[in-house]
């Protein structure tokens, strides 16, 4: 176990969630996912979940204040370091993380544009446990069933052509300035997030072990 607070960044489908959750396993981390955390409000109802609703399905962001709440609370009392993979998705929220604490590492997936939309579009999702699998690259052991708790595979709705779009250039004009932000820092370290799942993941792990020593 390693005390050290990650931030994952990268286009929507560069492989956050996969390798966040695996790295988050291996070094200790508490896995943070705002788009899982308000995926959970959606399906739950709930006051924040009625609210992010609509700009999620549309591809755009929540608003600041909600999203800046949700890791207020999960990171509260927190007994050991996090890695947060969605957060944050614009220079305001990560000046509002700096108020919350200290980000050692950012790391930065980097995938072609035309990978992304091909891997979203094969994406299948996990409604009850958010496990992420690829219908080619990664396929679950049967047809639409998840491997981990047998819950049933999604395609998420805003992972549609049109939705995956949006959520590019939203990414492009509010999400990629981050990756200066973290530069000026001196604490990001750009990965490239093509190839074998497991070659990525090594590269991932290596620059966190690295980066403890
Ligand atoms: P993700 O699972 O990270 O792709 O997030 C899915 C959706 O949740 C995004 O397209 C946004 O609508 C919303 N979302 C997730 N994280 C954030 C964030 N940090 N700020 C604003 N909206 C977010």
């Amino acid at each position: 176990m390693i005390f050290m607070n990650i931030v994952l960044l990268g286009a929507p489908g560069s492989g956050k969630g996969t390798q966040g959750k695996r790295a988050s396993e291996e070094f200790g981390l508490a896995y943070i996912s705002t788009g899982d955390l308000l995926r959970e409000a959606v399906k739950k109802g709930t006051p924040l979940g009625v609210k992010a609703k609509s700009y999620m399905e549309s591809g755009g962001l929540v608003p600041d204040d909600l999203v800046v709440g949700l890791i207020k609370e999960k990171a509260r009392g927190l007994q050991k370091g996090f890695l947060l993979d969605g957060f944050p998705r614009n220079i305001l929220q990560a000046k509002m993380l700096d108020e919350i604490t200290k980000i050692d590492l950012a790391i930065n997936l980097q995938v072609d544009e035309d990978e992304v939309i091909q891997r979203l579009g094969k994406r299948r999702t996990c409604q009850k446990c958010n496990a992420v699998y690829h219908l080619e690259n990664k396929p679950p052991k049967k047809t639409g069933v998840c491997d981990v708790c047998e819950g049933e595979l999604i395609l998420r709705t805003d992972d549609t052509e049109s939705v995956i779009r949006e959520r590019l250039r939203v990414y492009k004009e509010k999400t990629l300035p981050l990756t200066e932000f973290y530069e000026k820092r001196g604490i990001i370290k750009n990965i490239k997030g093509q190839g074998d799942i497991n070659e990525v993941y090594s590269r991932i792990a290596s620059v966190i072990r690295s980066h403890k020593e």
